[in-house]
This record gives C-alpha cells, sequence and structure tokens, in this order.
C-alpha cells in the first residue's frame, strides 16, 4: 500500500479556508500523489465544528499550538470569540483522521493556526509572524506523524519517494 498523506483540505482547492476560498498548492508531486491515490484531504477546523466562512483566528499573545494543547493560550477570533475548543477538536479529529487512514506523513499549509507548522501570526492580526505550529501541526507531531509545509513539498517527496 502506498504511503498516504493527510493534506490540508485547501491545498487541494476545496472552499473551506475562513474566508470560503481554497488555497490550491500547484506542483507535480500534487498531481503524482492524486494520481497514486495517496491523498487524504481534511480540514481541521471544519472538523472542529467550525463554519465556513469564518472569522480570521490566532493563537494570542505570541504563543504557539503546543501552549494552546498544553492549556496555556486561547485561539481567539479577530470578533474576539473563543475558539480553542473547537480548534483542540479538530486537532484530535485530524489525528484520528491520519491514523484511521494509515498517514505516516501530513502536507500542511503554512501559517495558520491549525496547520501552520513552520511559523504562525502572533495573535495581534497584524500579519506579524513567528516561528511556531498551529494546534494541528502540533497534535500531530506529538502524535509521530511527519509534518510537512506547503514550502516543503519537495522534501516530502524525496521521503515518500524513498519510502517506496
Ligand atoms: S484549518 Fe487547515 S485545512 Fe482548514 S482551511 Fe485552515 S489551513 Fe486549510
Amino acid at each position: 500500500m502506498p504511503a498516504k498523506i493527510l493534506i490540508s483540505a485547501c491545498l487541494l482547492g476545496r472552499p473551506v479556508r475562513y474566508d470560503g476560498k481554497g488555497k490550491p498548492l500547484h506542483h507535480p508531486a500534487i498531481d503524482k500523489w492524486m494520481a497514486e491515490d495517496r491523498l487524504i484531504a481534511f480540514c481541521p477546523e471544519q472538523a472542529g465544528g467550525l463554519p465556513t466562512p469564518r472569522p480570521p483566528a490566532e493563537v494570542e499573545l505570541g504563543l504557539t499550538g503546543e501552549d494552546v494543547l498544553a492549556g496555556r493560550a486561547r485561539v481567539l477570533e479577530i470578533t474576539g470569540g473563543d475558539v480553542t475548543a473547537e480548534f483542540i477538536a479538530g486537532a484530535e479529529r485530524a489525528v484520528a483522521f491520519a491514523r484511521g487512514h494509515d498517514c505516516g506523513f501530513a502536507l500542511l499549509i503554512d501559517g495558520s493556526p491549525s496547520c501552520g507548522s513552520g511559523f504562525i501570526y502572533d495573535g495581534s492580526f497584524s500579519s506579524r509572524r513567528h516561528p511556531g505550529a498551529g494546534v494541528t501541526a502540533a497534535l500531530m507531531r506529538a502524535a509521530g506523524i511527519r509534518v510537512y509545509s506547503d514550502r516543503e513539498v519537495e522534501a516530502l517527496a524525496a521521503v515518500v519517494a524513498a519510502a517506496q
């Protein structure tokens, strides 16, 4: 069975982002993995019960997804709503979904308070980024799933090819 990859649904163009749009990643590896039936699309925020569209949200106070999982930070919408519980539920469902589909890898879009793995925004809603992971990427890593960002698709392609 080929190595399966859980992919942020928005990277396949699914209109699941907070603004009701997708953000498709165009790369030959994506086309190849689609043809090989390796990709399992998932949106943690929708799975956590949030609607689409929804207000943008960030991890507060320059903290990270790990801090959210440890109870040290909340995820807040720009409108002030506390969506911490939905983000944690979505992360838990993402890990369960990945395990259920034998996904050893995840390809997640960077910058998202859920899917970000290299950077996220600092909670001030002023486009300031800092190194760190979102809630789902952090929980996936803790679960042993190898997480790659959309900027690391070449590296993931090399690892997947070597695993065959
Ligand atoms: S939670 Fe992840 S998959 Fe869903 S819209 Fe945000 S970045 Fe895309």
